[in-house]
């Protein structure tokens, strides 16, 4: 019975800003600052506003990569071996450091990650549970699948095939709540240095398909999920195999998500993006307010996360920033997105 209770309580979802340092060009420019951290909690835009922003904590420009995965991945590594689905979503304007927070510099992946100080996330997480799972009396094993969501399609990011065929999508009749992606790949890893290979794989089949479609990375969202299973034996002599997930998201770039009104004809009319990312932060709010109806079955995102979004899982939002004046509209647009998601 407590156990039944446990599973119904939902964890509320945690929510970090990372502010990107100036780049080259702003910097050459003498571009201004339209935000200022008042403290590890609290942001404050400057502009016309002088708008106060409280969050789970912000992470000023000179935060390094270890730094974040440290604060915000690291103490939900036990939570994953202990069995509970986590995700983690990079959300932000193109160019604020989603796929450096999630992914790393692209330069450096193929580089090992020993010594890799621009290593992002995945990296990251995925060295720390081989070593955690090393040094456990269990059996595992890892699997990784890596795919994009385009215009409410799915596509595999790992498959060998050339054409960039979409997948479909099944509810699971045994298991409710989840969806099976009918024939995705799914690889087997056997330890931490085949990450970069399959990293390098997944971002080479999105840049492909982008040089037909202008910038689609910016349009799409990139689903990296890693599964393990752990199996222990009992006094009884039985098996028990456990299983979790953790998804790393990089987000669609959220300016084509103009500000929701959010009647139904609004949502209709809006873009793919717009449509996921509102109805992402839906099911969120929804999830929070513990609404009886979570409307996971309206986007393909939240289809195809909803066995670890709400219930007995840990959500988390990475919202990335520019600290230049000229994105400040954007920069608006995604502190609100953030904070509606606290
Ligand atoms: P996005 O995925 O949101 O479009 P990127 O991750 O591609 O943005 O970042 C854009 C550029 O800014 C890249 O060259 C990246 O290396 C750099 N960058 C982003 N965030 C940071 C950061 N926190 N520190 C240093 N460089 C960063
Ligand atoms: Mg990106």
């Amino acid at each position: 019975n407590t156990f039944r209770q446990e599973k119904k309580k939902t964890q509320p979802i945690r929510v970090y800003i990372r502010l990107r340092p100036l780049n080259k060009q702003e910097l050459e420019v003498r571009s201004s600052t339209c935000v200022e951290i008042s403290n590890a909690k609290d942001l404050l835009v400057k502009q016309q506003y002088g708008k106060h922003y409280t969050f789970d904590k912000v992470f000023g420009p000179d935060t390094t990569q270890m730094d974040i995965y440290n604060s915000i991945v690291k103490p939900l590594i036990p939570d994953v071996l202990a069995g509970y689905n986590c995700t983690i979503f990079a959300y932000g304007q193109t160019g604020t450091g989603k796929t450096y927070t999630m992914t790393g510099e692209s330069k450096t992946i193929g580089m090992s990650l020993e010594g890799d100080e621009q290593a992002g996330i995945i990296p990251r997480a995925m060295a720390h549970l081989f070593d955690e799972l090393s040094s456990i009396p269990r059996q595992y094993t890892v699997h990784a699948s890596f795919l994009e969501i385009y215009n409410e399609e799915l596509f595999d990011l790992l498959s060998d095939k050339t054409e960039n065929k979409s997948i479909r999508l099944f509810e699971d009749q045994h298991q409710k709540g989840s969806v099976i992606i009918n024939g995705i790949s799914t690889v087997m890893l056997c330890n931490k240095s085949q990450i970069y290979e399959i990293l390098q794989k997944g971002q080479e089949k999105r840049q492909t398909s982008s040089t037909l479609l202008n910038d689609r990375s910016s349009r799409s969202h990139a689903v990296f999920s890693i599964t393990i299973h752990t199996c222990e034996t009992n006094v009884e002599g039985e098996e028990l195999v456990k299983t979790a997930k953790l998804n790393l998201v990089d987000l669609a770039g959220s300016e084509h998500f103009s500000k929701p009104k959010s009647s139904d004809r609004r949502i209709r009319e809006a873009g793919s993006v717009n449509q996921s990312l509102l109805i992402l932060q839906r099911v969120i709010k929804s999830l929070a307010v513990k609404s009886v109806h979570i409307p996971y079955r309206e986007s393909k995102l939240t289809r195809i996360l909803q066995d670890s979004l709400g219930g007995r899982t840990k959500t988390s939002m990475i919202a990335t920033i520019s600290l230049a004046n000229s994105c400040l509209e954007e920069t608006l647009s995604t502190l609100d997105y953030a904070h509606r998601a606290k």
